[in-house]
């Protein structure tokens, strides 16, 4: 914590000054975060004439947490993808900085669906991006431990995908991505199809875990009040074709609590983000999947 974060909130003009200063050092703290990915004016094409990404460029930097937020459609998935590597930009580049790759398990993604393999265990799950890599579970079983303590699943190492609940499903699938301590992970709505005390559950946790390993965290999302309550960078995007329309900023101290989800600085960051998000889709026309 800043020296800044240290002083007590008095009340009135005071405390209006003490909130500037406090969002100030967060903003000071973010800028100087060395960089760990740049993406420079990325296009992916599919097919002939579909663009689901039009020059996107955004710079991340270590220990970001950045919120993707725009509709279905606007190429949220696609640039989870084509820095996870999984696709190749049609023109611009991606590249990493710091040393970092998107190999050597330095990358962590988590999907929507849980994707677990329903005949294993909740251990041999989290097990398989190790064991893609030639280890085996014992030399790997006390890393796979900690993963599942961090995500709140001790003691179910031995449990099966059809014992747990949607929530937990979604718990492994977060051990399995962060189980080789990736430097950065990419979540792709992970939360959308979970209920909404479920999800604020997962919304809280996450935080914690993030703290606790220190990555930085790319994560795709449709809800306003999930990216504010999440991150400090929200990239609001639009569709046809997908691109970034704006970047805000949400320089509000970690570690965020159920106090901040509560307060009048939440609320406000909410209505600016919605305004924002409103004005990216009404530049596109309407989504008539
Ligand atoms: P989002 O995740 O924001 O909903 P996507 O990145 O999945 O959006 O898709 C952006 C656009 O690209 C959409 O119009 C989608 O139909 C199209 N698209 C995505 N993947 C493919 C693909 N493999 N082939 C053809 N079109 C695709
Ligand atoms: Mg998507």
């Amino acid at each position: 914590m800043t020296a800044a974060e240290d002083l007590p909130a008095a009340g009135g003009a005071t405390s209006a000054a003490h909130a500037e200063r406090i969002a100030g050092a967060a903003a000071a703290r973010r800028r100087a975060r060395p960089p760990l990915l740049a993406i420079r004016d990325v296009t992916k094409v599919f097919g002939r004439d579909v663009v689901a990404l039009r020059g996107m460029t955004l710079d991340v930097r270590q220990g970001d947490f950045i919120s993707l937020l725009g509709p279905s459609g606007c190429g949220k998935s696609t640039a989870l993808k084509l820095i996870s590597g999984l696709i190749h930009p049609t023109a611009g580049r991606i590249e990493w900085l710091g040393g970092a790759s998107a190999q050597d398990g330095d990358l962590g993604v988590v999907f929507q669906e849980p994707t677990l393999m329903p005949w294993a265990t909740v251990a041999q799950n989290v097990w398989l991006p190790m064991r893609l890599k030639g280890r085996s579970f014992a030399a790997c079983r006390a890393e796979i431990d900690e993963a599942l303590a961090t995500v709140g699943l001790a003691g179910f190492e031995a449990a099966y995908p059809r014992e747990l609940s949607g929530g937990m499903k979604m718990r492994v699938s977060i051990a399995r991505a962060l189980v080789t301590r990736p430097r950065l992970i990419l979540m792709d709505e992970p939360f959308a199809a979970l209920d909404e005390i479920t999800r604020f559950k997962l919304n809280n946790d996450l935080l914690e875990m993030r703290a606790k390993l220190d990555c930085t965290v790319i994560f795709v999302t449709h809800s306003v009040f999930e990216s504010v309550f999440l991150s400090d960078r929200i990239v609001v995007m639009a569709a046809r074709p997908g691109r970034v329309i704006r970047e805000l900023t949400v320089d509000e101290p970690y570690p965020r609590t159920e106090d901040f989800r509560t307060s009048a600085d939440y609320a406000a960051h909410c209505r600016e983000t919605s305004a924002a998000l409103h004005e990216a889709m009404g530049d596109a026309p309407h989504d008539d999947h």
